[in-house]
C-alpha cells in the first residue's frame, strides 16, 4: 500500500491518509501543486488516528476539472490527487451531466465521430486500428467534460480504444457506448448501423397487452447445444435462427419454440459477458450474468468472435427471424452490477461515478456480486435508457427482463418504460423486484414493495411461486405448495390465481395484474421436476407427472403474466443441480430425448397455452375487472373453484370455471345445463354440452358456459 493517498471528495475538500510506517503518519503541513507548478498550502481542518493510518481532512482552493494536481507533505512525499467522491456531488452533476445522444462512435462514409464523457480526465487519446495499422489521435475537451475527435476516412471496419489520463495514471478502455467489439471485448468497433438495420425485420402484428403474453425463457446456447438438435451449428445465434429441424417427430431449436404457441421468448443474457472465452467457448460454460459490454452482443454466440459485424448481424438475424415466425423477443439485461469494477470501462473512464458506495467509501454490495450499478445517478440512468433504446432500434427487441431489478431505482425504471413504450406500444418491462441490501434508500428501490410507484412494470411473483409450487431455495426444497400437496394453502391459492390484486381477505400485493409475473420455474434454483424429487419424493413418477401438468395448467389459468422456463413442459431435470450457471452444456441444454419421452406433457402444455390465448377470461387487464369477475372458493377438503365471469363474443362464452383438484379423490359435480369442457385431463376441449363434470384426482378441469 502506498505510504500516502490523497482524495478530492468534494469541492474544496481533500482527504489524505498516511501510513503510520511513514514518519509515524505525522505531518505538519500539506500543499498542492497544479500544472503551473506553483505550490498552494492546504489547511488542515481535522486529524483522526485510525491505528495503522492517520486521516487528514483538508480544505483546498476550487480546482480545475481537466487539470492534474499533486499533493505534497512536510517530508517531501508527493502523490497524485485522486478525484473521488467529488464526482458524486450535486454540483458535479449540475455542471457535467450531458444530455446529448452522440456519445460513442458515429459512422459516416467519409469520417467517423468519437465522443467520450470523461469530466475528470486530463487527456484522452483515441487509438484506432484499421486493418492492423494503429493510429493515435488526441481528443479535444469540450463542454460538460465531453472529449471529441472527428477522424476522416472510411472507418467502417475500424476498432478502437481510449487512453484516458486521470488520477496520475493512464487507463486504456473500450467504449461502453460501442455497438460491438473484437473477441473477448479487447477493442470496441465502429459499426455502420445502416448496414445492420438493412437486415429485414418482420414485426409481429397486433399490440398485445402484457397479460396477453405467454413468456418462455430460453438460453441461446442451451437451445441448440444438444447434438440431437440437428442444426448445422450448435450454440450460436445462427444455430437458433435455423428452422425446420427435428429430433424424431419433435421439432427442435427455433421450430420447437414456435410449436409451443408461446408469444414471447425471453432470452437469457445475449449481451457481452466475461467468463466464457469467446475463442474457445467449448472450454467454459456460463449463463452470462457477468456483464462486461452492455450494447455488444456476446461473442461466444457469434460465428466469428473477432469480426465485430458478425455478432451484430447474427443477433439481428435471430431476432428478426423469430419475428418472422410470430415470436416476440424479450432480452434479459443485467444492469445491477458489472463483472469486475477494476477492469470495467466505466471505472477506467470516470472512477467512483458509476457504482454505489457506502458512507465509509466502500463499494455497496447489495447484489452480492461485489458492486451495485448506481442507476440513480443522472449519467448512469441516461446510459441505461440509451442502451435500451439502442437495443430496440438496432435489433427490434420487444421487451426487457431486468435481473435484480430491485437494485435499480424507481425513477429509472419508470423512465425506461416510457422510453420503451414510445418505441413500441406493446413493450414489456419487468424484472426481479427483490428488496436487496444496496445503499439506495428503501423508498427508491425498484422492488415489489414499491410496485405502486411503477405502474405497468412487472415483478416475478414469489408469492405465486411459493403458494402454488412451494418454496424454492435449497433449505426449503422439502416445502410443499398447494399443487404439490399442501392443502393448507388452498385459500392462499385463490390469491395466487387472482394476480394478488384482491384485498382482504385475499393477499394483495399488486395494483394491476400485468405486474404479476407468474413463474413457478426459472433458470434459477431446482427445476419443478427436481424440486418434486424432494417435496414429493415419496410419490411415484406417474403422480408427479400429474402434478407437473397441474403446475403448468395453474400457471396458464391464473390472472397475470404466465412464464414458463425452457424444459418445464417436458418435466425438465438438472439432476437436482440447483444452481447450474456454470455447470456446462450437458446439465443445461435442451434434452430432446426427454421431450420425446414426455411428449404427453409437452402436448398438454401447448393445449393450455392455446386455451389461454383463446379465452380472454384468463387475461383480464385491471384489478377492478378481476374484482368484479372472479368468484373464488374452496370446497370438498381442498378443491379450488375459480370462476371468471366474462362476456367473450369471440368464443360465445360468459363464464369460465376452473376446478383444481390436488387431492387423491375423484370428484363429481352437477351444474346447470349449458357447459362444455374446455380443458380435460389430457388438455382437450370438447364441445358437447354437459352438466355433469368428473374431476379425476390430481387434475385441473376447465369448463365454460
Ligand atoms: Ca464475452
Amino acid at each position: 500500500m502506498a505510504s500516502m493517498s490523497a482524495y478530492l471528495d468534494d469541492f474544496g475538500k481533500i482527504t489524505v491518509w498516511i501510513n503510520r510506517t511513514f514518519y509515524g503518519g505525522k505531518t505538519d503541513w500539506f500543499c498542492i501543486t497544479g500544472d503551473h507548478g506553483y505550490c498552494t498550502d492546504l489547511i488542515i481542518t481535522g486529524v483522526e488516528d485510525h491505528g495503522d493510518q492517520i486521516r487528514y481532512d483538508l480544505t483546498c482552493p476550487i480546482l480545475d476539472f481537466g487539470a492534474s494536481y499533486m499533493v505534497r507533505e512536510q517530508h517531501g512525499l508527493s502523490v497524485p490527487l485522486i478525484w473521488r467522491m467529488i464526482v458524486n456531488t450535486k454540483q458535479f452533476n449540475d455542471r457535467f451531466t450531458y444530455e446529448g445522444n452522440d456519445l460513442g462512435s458515429t459512422y459516416h462514409q467519409n469520417y467517423t465521430e468519437f465522443a467520450l464523457w470523461a469530466p475528470t480526465a486530463v487527456s484522452v487519446t483515441l487509438r484506432v486500428r484499421v486493418s492492423r495499422k494503429l493510429s493515435a489521435y488526441p481528443m479535444v475537451r469540450g463542454d460538460r467534460g465531453v472529449w471529441r475527435i472527428r477522424v476522416s476516412g472510411d472507418l467502417k471496419h475500424a476498432t478502437y480504444t481510449y487512453m484516458i489520463e486521470r488520477n496520475g495514471v493512464i487507463a486504456e478502455s473500450a467504449d461502453p457506448y460501442a455497438y460491438s467489439s473484437t473477441g473477448n471485448g479487447r477493442e470496441s468497433a465502429v459499426i455502420d448501423l445502416d448496414e445492420i438495420r438493412a437486415i429485414r425485420d418482420y414485426p409481429v402484428s397486433g399490440s398485445p397487452f402484457e397479460t396477453d403474453a405467454v413468456i418462455y425463457e430460453a438460453n441461446v446456447r442451451d437451445m441448440t447445444s444438444n447434438p440431437f438438435t440437428g442444426t448445422k451449428t450448435n450454440g450460436l445465434f445462427s444455430s437458433l435462427s435455423e428452422t425446420g429441424t427435428a429430433y424424431r417427430d419433435m421439432p427442435t431449436g427455433l421450430s420447437y419454440l414456435v410449436s409451443l404457441g408461446v408469444t414471447h421468448i425471453q432470452l437469457m443474457p445475449v449481451l457481452d459477458f466475461s467468463t466464457v472465452d469467446e475463442f474457445h467457448p467449448q472450454k467454459t460454460y456460463n449463463w452470462g450474468y457477468d456483464p462486461m459490454h452492455y450494447l455488444v452482443p456476446e461473442g461466444s454466440y457469434s460465428s466469428d468472435p473477432d469480426d465485430p459485424y458478425a455478432r451484430v448481424r447474427e443477433l439481428r438475424t435471430l431476432i428478426t427471424t423469430m419475428h418472422r415466425e410470430g415470436l416476440r423477443v424479450n432480452l434479459d439485461v443485467v444492469f445491477n452490477h458489472v463483472y469486475d469494477v477494476a477492469t470495467s470501462p466505466f471505472e477506467a473512464i470516470l472512477p467512483y461515478y458509476y457504482f454505489r458506495y457506502n458512507e465509509r467509501g466502500y463499494l455497496s454490495n447489495g447484489t452480492f456480486c461485489g458492486n451495485d450499478f448506481a442507476s440513480e445517478k443522472p449519467m448512469v440512468r441516461m446510459y441505461i435508457i440509451g442502451v435500451i433504446r439502442a437495443l430496440m432500434h438496432t435489433y427490434g427487441v420487444d421487451g426487457f427482463r431486468f435481473d435484480l431489478m430491485g437494485i435499480l431505482d424507481v425513477d429509472t425504471m419508470n423512465e425506461i418504460r416510457s422510453a420503451a413504450k414510445r418505441i413500441k406500444g406493446s413493450a414489456m418491462i419487468y424484472g426481479e423486484g427483490w428488496d436487496m441490501p444496496t445503499t439506495l434508500d428503501g423508498a427508491r428501490k425498484a422492488s415489489i414493495l414499491n410496485q405502486s410507484k411503477m405502474p405497468g412494470i412487472g415483478h416475478f411473483n414469489d408469492y405465486f411461486r411459493d403458494v402454488v409450487k412451494g418454496k424454492t431455495s435449497d433449505d426449503q426444497k422439502y416445502d410443499r405448495g398447494y399443487v404439490t400437496g399442501d392443502l393448507g394453502q388452498s385459500f392462499n391459492m385463490l390469491s395466487a390465481l387472482s394476480a394478488n390484486v384482491l384485498s382482504t381477505p385475499y393477499f394483495k400485493r399488486f395494483d394491476s395484474p400485468e405486474q404479476s409475473i407468474n413463474a413457478l420455474e426459472t433458470h434459477d434454483n431446482n427445476t419443478v421436476w427436481d424440486k418434486m424429487h424432494f417435496c414429493c419424493g415419496n410419490e411415484d413418477r406417474n403422480t408427479r407427472m400429474k402434478r407437473q401438468k397441474m403446475l403448468i395448467a395453474s400457471t396458464l389459468c391464473a390472472q397475470g403474466v404466465p412464464f414458463i422456463h425452457a424444459g418445464m413442459e417436458y418435466c425438465g431435470t438438472k439432476n437436482d443441480n440447483s444452481n447450474s450457471y456454470n455447470s456446462g452444456d450437458e446439465i443445461n441444454q435442451m434434452n430432446w430425448q426427454r421431450a420425446v419421452l414426455n411428449s404427453e406433457v409437452v402436448e398438454y402444455t401447448k393445449k393450455c397455452i392455446a386455451m389461454r390465448r383463446k379465452y380472454a377470461a384468463f387475461r383480464l387487464r385491471d384489478a377492478k375487472e378481476i374484482e368484479e369477475s372472479l368468484h373464488l372458493s374452496v370446497s370438498d377438503g381442498g378443491v379450488v373453484f375459480y370462476d371468471i365471469e366474462k362476456k367473450d363474443p369471440q368464443t360465445s362464452t360468459e363464464l369460465m370455471r376452473v376446478i383444481i383438484n390436488p387431492t387423491f379423490d375423484e370428484r363429481y359435480y352437477h351444474f346447470e345445463p349449458g357447459w362444455h369442457i374446455v380443458l380435460d385431463r389430457n388438455g382437450n376441449e370438447s364441445y358437447s354440452p354437459t352438466s355433469a363434470v368428473v374431476v379425476p384426482p390430481l387434475t385441473v378441469i376447465v369448463c365454460a358456459r
